[in-house]
């Protein structure tokens, strides 16, 4: 296809989708193993992973093959009857996370909302009241609906949207007395991210987090953790708060739960789910469907085949020492922050420039704010994928200091 065929493909989407993205002016096509390819042929290695989801990279044959298999048997039956791949996809999920119910979900936005409504009903149910509030942290991001929004601690986000249905408070991340300060009679829970994707890449301290929790057990507060892009063992272990063994009340899963099936969940304890939703309380057409149930149990097996979070805690160390060796030699790189295949190095200036560069080169990445680059790549990433990367990535910081 010649260049000019991709051009008038992007200025036919430019003409009929809603333009709600600044889109990188290429059209992929297909992808094999760390690899992206657009219309062009044009090979591209990936470290965006489709925004921390495909973990498996691309083209799993296993993970394929089961996809194809649940097509050929069923995609969607509703919630009014049970289905074998959710049956056998949540016992699972219970296993690797430690929690106790899930309830499947088609996005991350939705995983919030289901946790924000769980969190609101039990609260309700104890002292009946329609008043409580929520904790949220500064520089987080939990999604673009209503009330994933109400949480985002990022104004820009929220200013132009009116009024949020959830009353909420922003506190600092990793400052506990700014939480305490926050916290009132009508606190029903605190929200966070163990590890912060878009606001930045900054992870939660251990002490911070043991606080939080210690906090919400006194003051008998929900503590959810958003794990949808620091969970599924991008971080070196299944989900983020594994490392402290912070049991949250609430949790969400989504991005790497599917791996391009567009699957989420919220995760409860025994407790919070027998006295928050019930029968009648919440619901979704399509959540947990058996496609959607298909992938996540086929990611699983692929979790389990590969040993990927060994995989992430074998390989993981050399992304770190390899962005701390580029940290050092680059003036204008300020600080590498993250954990695992999540980490992020901090510009003293726009990124868009370095991004747009390695792309031409042939090296997909994304920003985190105008400042900070992410690294989230799948997480069967070896080390010549993180040399090619850092190969890539100087020259494009070379050409653009
Ligand atoms: C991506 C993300 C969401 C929103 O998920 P969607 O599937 O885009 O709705 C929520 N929380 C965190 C931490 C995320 O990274």
């Amino acid at each position: 296809m010649e260049q000019d065929k991709m051009q008038l493909m992007i200025g036919q989407a430019e003409k009929d989708l809603l333009h709600t993205y600044n889109r990188y002016q290429i059209v992929l096509d297909h992808g094999e193993g760390m690899y992206l390819y657009d219309v062009n042929g044009k090979k591209y290695l990936d470290f965006m992973a489709g925004i921390a989801v495909f973990a498996l990279g691309y083209g799993n044959k296993a993970y394929d093959d089961a996809l194809k298999a649940q097509i050929d048997k069923i995609l969607h039956t509703s919630n009014y009857f049970y289905n074998e791949p959710a049956i056998r996809a949540a016992s699972r999920l219970k296993k690797v996370s430690g929690m106790d119910r899930v309830f499947f979900t088609n996005s991350g936005a939705e995983a919030v909302e289901g946790a924000l409504k769980a969190a609101m009903k039990h609260a309700w149910l104890k002292d009946g009241r329609t008043s409580h509030q929520v904790i949220a942290m500064e520089n987080s991001f939990h999604g673009r609906t209503y009330g994933a929004l109400s949480v985002t601690g990022n104004e820009k986000y929220r200013l132009p949207f009116g009024q949020m249905p959830c009353d909420v408070q922003f506190a600092q991340l990793n400052d506990l007395e700014s939480v305490k300060n926050l916290v009132t009679d009508e606190t029903c829970a605190v929200i966070v991210e163990p590890v912060q994707g878009e606001g930045g890449l900054m992870p939660a301290s251990e002490d911070f987090l043991k606080g939080l929790r210690a906090l919400c057990t006194e003051k008998e507060i929900l503590l959810i953790f958003d794990e949808i892009q620091c969970g599924m063992g991008r971080t070196g272990s299944m989900f983020a708060w594994h490392r402290f063994g912070v049991r949250p009340d609430i949790m969400t899963c989504a991005k790497a739960l599917g791996c391009g099936v567009p699957v989420g969940a919220f995760l409860l304890t025994e407790e919070v789910g027998q006295s928050s939703l019930a029968a009648g309380d919440h619901g979704t057409t399509y959540g947990g469907n058996p496609f959607a149930c298909a992938a996540v149990n086929a990611v699983l097996d692929q979790y389990e085949a590969l040993d990927l979070v060994h995989h992430v805690t074998e390989t993981a160390p050399y992304l770190t020492k390899t962005l701390d060796a580029l940290a050092a030699e680059f003036s204008c790189i300020k600080e590498r922050r993250g954990v695992g295949f999540m980490q992020g190095l901090v510009f003293d200036r726009p990124v868009g420039p370095i991004i747009n560069d390695a792309m031409d080169h042939g090296l997909i990445m994304i920003n985190a704010g105008a400042n900070i680059l992410r690294f989230v790549p799948a997480l069967i990433t070896e080390k010549e994928h993180i040399d090619e990367m850092a190969r890539i990535l100087r020259g494009a910081i070379e050409r653009n200091s």
